[in-house]
């Protein structure tokens, strides 16, 4: 079985790698990818786990984007030791506390005093993210869920919401290509439009994640169709992120077994 988006303490998931793996092994699934929002922080402890447990992980990223909608780039087979790669990962981390600092001024406005070093117990090379923040709102009782946070205080529109000022699709697009990794649209379902897609196709996007929790029958047809159309490898997951998220369906996704064998074949055509 397979999953080909999950994530860990290395950005906004519950788990640590280690929780991770064996929390998919127990489900049976054999061969996991890891896309932490700009970050691959998380593959090390992983693979260290997954061997023993005879479990795969498929090296990956999740990179978030400034477009309007929630453009999110996932790339696959990577070299997560690459150096520049690394260095942009890392740049993309600091943009992201530039805006988490700027959130916390709107919410301190609003008399929310959360400061950024409470974030400090997080790993290295972790990314942070608004999940952090509503984690912290929730701690506070001032929401129940992550939900309730974004829909009361830091989803786009609400009050506490600051821009992204992070790269383009297509800068996200090129950094994995140059990482030898296979770029992949995430959740398309989330309002991305055709036109967006043939541009991004045309930019070098290889694959579409056809198979998502929230994307209906009527979806994955019109997507599969797109993928044939437009020449992309089809994939998906769960986008697990752990107990507590509101993303917890690990292990529920049908992911056809051959969206691994694809993606390889895509990134053998790609570097040789
Ligand atoms: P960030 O990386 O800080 O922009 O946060 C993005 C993450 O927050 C996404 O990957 C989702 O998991 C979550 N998210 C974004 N928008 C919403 C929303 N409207 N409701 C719930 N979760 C959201
Ligand atoms: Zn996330
Ligand atoms: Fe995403
Ligand atoms: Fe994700």
């Amino acid at each position: 079985m397979l999953d080909l988006h999950t994530h860990t303490t290395y950005s906004d998931g519950t788990l640590e790698p280690r929780a991770l793996v064996q929390a998919a092994r127990e489900l049976g699934i054999t061969h996991m990818a890891i896309a932490d929002h700009d970050s691959t922080g998380g593959l090390d402890e992983a693979r260290e786990a997954a061997g023993p447990a005879g479990m795969n992980i498929i090296p990956a990223v999740e990179i978030n984007t400034r477009d309007s909608v929630a453009v999110h780039i996932l790339g696959y087979f990577l070299d997560d030791k690459d150096a520049a790669f690394q260095e942009s990962l890392s740049k993309h981390r600091g943009l992201r506390n530039d805006r988490a600092r700027q959130i916390l001024e709107k919410l301190s406005r609003m008399g929310i005093k959360i400061s950024l070093s409470d974030f400090g117990d997080r790993p290295d090379r972790a990314a942070l993210g608004r999940p952090h923040i509503a984690d912290k709102l929730k701690e506070k009782g001032i929401v129940f869920s992550r939900q309730e946070a974004f829909d009361k205080y830091l989803a786009n529109g609400r009050p506490a919401y600051s821009d992204y000022d992070g790269p383009s699709p297509r800068e996200a697009i090129r950094m994995i290509l140059e990482a030898g990794g296979v770029p992949v649209i995430a959740h398309p379902g989330y309002a991305v439009s055709t036109e967006l897609l043939e541009n991004l196709a045309a930019e070098g996007l290889a694959g579409i994640e056809v198979y998502y929790p929230t994307h209906n029958a009527e979806q994955v047809r019109n997507f599969l169709e797109t993928a044939k159309r437009m020449d992309l490898v089809v994939t998906g997951g769960s986008d697990y992120h752990g107990p507590g998220s509101g993303h917890e369906r690990l292990g529920e996704i049908e992911v056809p077994e051959r969206a691994l064998e694809d993606l390889l074949e895509r990134r053998r055509r790609l570097f040789g």
